[in-house]
């Protein structure tokens, strides 16, 4: 019998290795390629796999392993190159290859349904056909007709289209796509060649906006990061745009980054408008998932010249990617915070690295990690020092709290500030990171508060749906009206939501249009951006919120911001409370006056002398920055060292602790110079969902010596026993404690 090819297999599964397999019976050898889906029996069922390598033999005896059932693609799905992102990001991040591929293709295409069918059939350049020069074509004036004709449509053209524009040319097409030059495709839905109309016209770059696109594009050829640390409202958006246009017109794709929350229908109308014709491909949660997969095809077509989306979107298929962006590079959200635990910021730089492109990392408010790597010189740092056109930055002050009485959470200043700004006509905004209408609700004659059951934490009040809510769990359950533990007394919530703070301030104002911006008001499909648009079309003039309301969006009407409690940031647990505190300040505080009208910002708080605030306010948030740093430097904290958290949780209190302490034992008896173990210890919340949680965490100088710790001890610490009573997770570079 002749010695078959075998399959290495990624099988959506929890387990850390490839399956072999045997070719599908009367499978062409030639068919089979890296990167295409085959569907596999596994156990008992059969499951959808991607062919990673194909290999001579196998370290397993070659004449038990199975068949592959069939073979699902006719050629690869995924690149070379967009595979070995995914086995590096599953190596690194410690999570089951299979899973990760599974993970970065669309949903359909993770079973084994066929790749959606499109409406039909077109021809287009293929990257190196889009790069040939005319001149060296003098002799063959038909190919450079069409060649000219194709490079117009970077999306291709149907060929009823370009039978109708060039006359009959199928030996023509048949030439070049010998060459390579050109190929078939489908087009989706309607043809691509419609002239775009709207097309609006870039703004004049400022002086240091042009410094930072000269940067870039003076280093398009090779890998680079550049930290674009700009002020918010300093026209970083307008830099990306100008970045964007320089790489398209070399025929090359851009993938820009943003978090959650920031990618709001403006962002993508504002990208449409101005690049023109180029198709723009969204990746984002809330597609359907055939738009998913119709996005997802662009990009791997290079139909698609910028791919914008959230934080999977690192992970999409980019044949001829020119330039990465991470927009708000700080952003908590584009770190993924349970399953795979990836952070796209930092896959961003390592997919860069790996195609030789320049990426640009863009905030206003840097991480503490990249902004070391930029004053040690790793990065490049561009700066955007002011705003754009004629808005200033806002003058932030300090309201000390101490000893005042508060109505609804407010100081009588703010208020009466808040008064001040309504009455002239402009819009005041009002931030505190806390939906629903009170964190806490008690009996005043016995002292009952409202616990979760499943959790170490209090019930949130939201009374709106008469619910209390909690906020860890998500269990909730209806309000009594008295008492359930003396069954006397008449309940009173304690402290303020968002909720709370509405009803209040539309006592007190009412006559002002008011609008709450949470999770709560929000929950509805398209009502964030209804909600949006109704702001800034002047119907609401108070507007308070969550978080949410924080990030990227403009309202150019306000003057006013009050940030009602920033002093949990002070004193939190995480040691990088104080760094989100600070971020949170610069970025609410970034949304007033950004027209015309100078804004001001007022921060409660009862800590008025705390020096971390006080270099924020005087100085900003670089010199915050730079403090933090040396603190974390003399602490030996990130990003002066590299962290693993590993998690455990358990229905018995004992067994995490255990498992962990278990876990520790080997760590220590194989873990090199420079590496640390810490704990075992209860997480800040002990109890959550019913489970017993505790963690461990690794702390070394290097990444490599971190590295070789996991990949010698992971292994044996899935082979425990008491690693059976727990979930359990790993966490690399884990950015929140909990
Ligand atoms: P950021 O992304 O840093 O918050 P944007 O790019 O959104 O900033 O710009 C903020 C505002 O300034 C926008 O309204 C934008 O149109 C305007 N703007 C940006 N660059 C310029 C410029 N060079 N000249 C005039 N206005 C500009
Ligand atoms: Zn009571
Ligand atoms: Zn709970």
């Amino acid at each position: 019998m002749p010695r078959s090819v075998i399959l290495q297999v990624a099988v959506p599964a929890p387990l850390f290795s490839l399956f072999d397999y045997l070719p599908p019976v009367g499978c062409d050898p030639e068919m089979l390629c890296v990167g295409a889906r085959v569907r596999v029996p596994f156990g008992n069922t059969e499951r959808c796999g991607l062919i990673l390598a194909l290999r001579k033999g196998s370290e397993q005896d070659v004449d038990k392993l199975k068949k592959a059932i069939e073979l699902l693609e006719s050629g690869p799905l995924m690149q070379p190159g967009d595979l070995e992102l995914l086995r590096w990001a599953a190596d690194y991040y410690q999570h089951p290859i299979g899973e990760v591929v599974a993970g970065a293709l669309p949903v359909r295409l993770r079973r084994c349904l066929p790749q959606a069918r499109t409406a039909h059939a077109g021809w287009r350049l293929t990257s190196s056909g889009r790069r040939v020069d005319p001149d060296s074509l003098k002799r063959a004036p038909r190919q450079v007709q069409l060649l000219g004709l194709l490079g117009k449509s970077p999306g291709g053209l149907s060929r009823d289209e370009v039978f109708l524009r060039v006359g009959e040319c199928r030996q023509v097409v048949r030439t070049l796509e010998k060459k390579g030059w050109l190929e078939t495709c489908e087009l989706q839905g309607e043809s691509n060649s419609a002239p775009q109309s709207t097309r609006s016209a870039p703004l004049e770059l400022n002086e240091h906006q042009a410094r930072a696109v000269a940067a870039v594009t003076d280093r398009l050829e090779q890998f680079g990061v550049f930290l674009m640390e700009g002020v918010t409202g300093s026209g970083k958006t307008e830099v990306y745009l100008h970045l964007v246009n320089r790489v398209l017109a070399r025929g090359r794709q851009v993938l820009v980054l943003v978090p959650e929350i920031g990618l709001t229908p403006q962002l993508m109308e504002r990208f449409k408008r101005r690049l023109g014709g180029a198709p723009v491909a969204l990746l984002h949660s809330s597609l359907s998932e055939k738009g998913r997969e119709l996005a997802w095809q662009s990009a791997r077509s290079g139909e698609a010249g910028v791919v914008l989306g959230t934080r999977s979107a690192v992970f999409s298929p980019l044949p001829d990617l020119g330039l990465v962006i991470v927009d708000e590079e700080h952003d908590l959200s584009l770190k993924q915070q349970e399953g795979f635990r990836y952070s796209a910021r930092d896959l961003a730089v390592v997919r860069a690295q790996r195609c030789g492109c320049p990426v640009v990392l863009g905030s206003a408010t840097p991480s503490l990690e990249s902004l070391r790597n930029a004053l040690e010189a790793r990065y490049r740092h561009l700066r955007l020092p002011q705003r754009a056109g004629s808005a200033v930055i806002p003058t932030l002050g300090l309201l000390d709290i101490r000893s005042v009485r508060l109505e609804a959470g407010v100081s009588p200043t703010l208020m009466r500030m808040t008064e001040e700004q309504l009455a002239a006509g402009n819009q005041v905004l009002i931030f505190l990171n806390r939906r629903g209408y009170a964190p806490l609700l008690t009996c005043f004659d016995c002292g009952w508060v409202a616990q979760c059951r499943r959790c170490d934490a209090r019930m949130t009040l939201h009374l709106s749906s008469r619910l209390l809510w909690c906020h860890h769990c998500g269990s909730q359950r209806p309000l009594d009206s008295k008492c359930p533990d003396c069954g006397q007394g008449s309940l009173k919530p304690l402290g303020q939501g968002t909720e709370r703070l509405q009803e209040s301030l539309q006592k007190r104002f009412p006559e002002t249009g008011i609008v709450r911006i949470d999770r709560d008001s929000t929950r509805r499909k398209g009502s964030l951006e209804q909600l949006l648009s109704d702001i800034r079309k002047g119907r609401y003039s108070l507007l308070l919120g969550t978080q949410m309301l924080s990030k990227g969006h403009h309202f150019p009407g306000v003057t006013l911001v009050g940030i009602l409690d920033v002093d949990q940031g002070l004193y939190g647990a995480d040691y990088r409370a104080a760094e989100r505190m600070a971020q949170q300040i610069i970025q609410v505080a970034g949304r007033a006056g950004r027209a015309e009208k100078p804004g001001r910002v007022v921060i409660q708080t009862r800590h008025p002398d705390h020096p971390l605030l006080q270099t924020l306010l005087k100085n900003g948030y670089s010199a915050f920055a730079r403090e933090s740093l040396v603190e974390r430097r003399e602490a030996g904290l990130p990003p002066y060292s590299h962290q693993v958290l590993i998690r455990a949780e358990a229905h018995r209190i004992e067994d995490p602790v255990s498992f962990l302490e278990e876990g520790a034992g080997l760590a220590r008896a194989v873990m090199g110079p420079g590496v640390e173990i810490w704990g075992p210890v209860p997480a800040p919340m002990e109890r959550r969902a019913g489970r017993f949680r505790a963690h461990l965490l690794v702390q070394g100088e290097s990444r490599p010596g971190i590295q070789a710790l996991l990949a010698r001890w992971l292994p044996e610490l899935r082979r425990l026993k008491s690693s059976r009573r727990v979930r359990w997770s790993v966490d690399v570079d884990p950015q929140e404690m909990l």
